[in-house]
């Protein structure tokens, strides 16, 4: 396989992953390049890692499930758009974005819980993330019931702007399903299980879903 270009990548993703990609181009963060090699992530349903060898022979890694099932996802053509972009417009001299996971590594628990806490209040997704892990945690399933309820159960036309968010509570659920089956909570699972297929009943009529991903998100809970 020759050198990273558009047309290459085009050929590569196909016109569908290709023009989904140019959706994703502001979802990315923490670019960076060393030794030829991209890296990335990039936020989607979930946030997803990007390896692509940009000099050489053209080759991409993607966390995602269509990336894993061997396929160059919208995710990779994004990342790879915004390298050539810059390469382009900034010769060779892309920023290097700090290592957020080396300055992770260097803060103390009470300061991670601190600079968790304070997201928390920009980011509902965060909040209810960590809600959920917390109910999970102190087995506190009545809890987990009612968080799924507000975020999942449609009493009227959810818009395209919450679509997103909705579909990662889907996920969340599937999640903290498997996580009870495999704890030996069979009965919560279930339970949960059920209790979210009744919340989501509607979702395919009632979300504004334009990406497909509440679409996507429903599949893996009805796997
Ligand atoms: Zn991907």
């Amino acid at each position: 396989m020759s050198e990273l270009s558009r047309e290459l990548l085009r050929e590569q993703a196909g016109h569908q992953s290709f023009d989904r990609g140019l959706g994703y181009l502001d979802q990315i963060s923490g670019l960076r390049i060393d030794q030829g090699i991209v890296r990335a992530t990039v936020s989607g349903r979930r946030r997803y890692r990007v390896h692509v060898t940009a000099e050489g022979t053209f080759s991409w890694y993607c966390s995602c499930p269509w990336a894993e099932e061997g396929n160059c996802c919208k995710h990779v053509v994004a990342v790879c758009l915004v390298y050539l972009y810059e390469r382009e417009h900034d010769s060779g001299n892309t920023p290097t974005v700090p290592d957020i996971t080396a300055y992770l590594h260097t803060l103390d628990h009470g300061q991670l819980v601190e600079l968790l806490l304070e997201e928390t209040e920009e980011s509902s997704a965060l909040t209810f993330r960590l809600e959920v892990l917390a109910a999970l945690a102190a087995g506190e399933l009545d809890a987990l019931h009612s968080l799924f309820e507000s975020a999942l159960h449609i009493t009227g036309p959810v818009p395209f702007d919450q679509a997103f968010e909705y579909a990662r509570a889907v996920h969340s659920a599937v999640d903290v399903v498997h996580v009870l089956e495999e704890s030996g909570r069979t009965e919560a699972a279930v339970e949960l299980y059920n209790a979210v297929c009744e919340f989501t009943y509607e979702a395919e009529e009632m979300v504004e879903d334009l990406d497909g991903e509440v679409l996507g998100a429903l599949e893996d809970l009805h796997l």
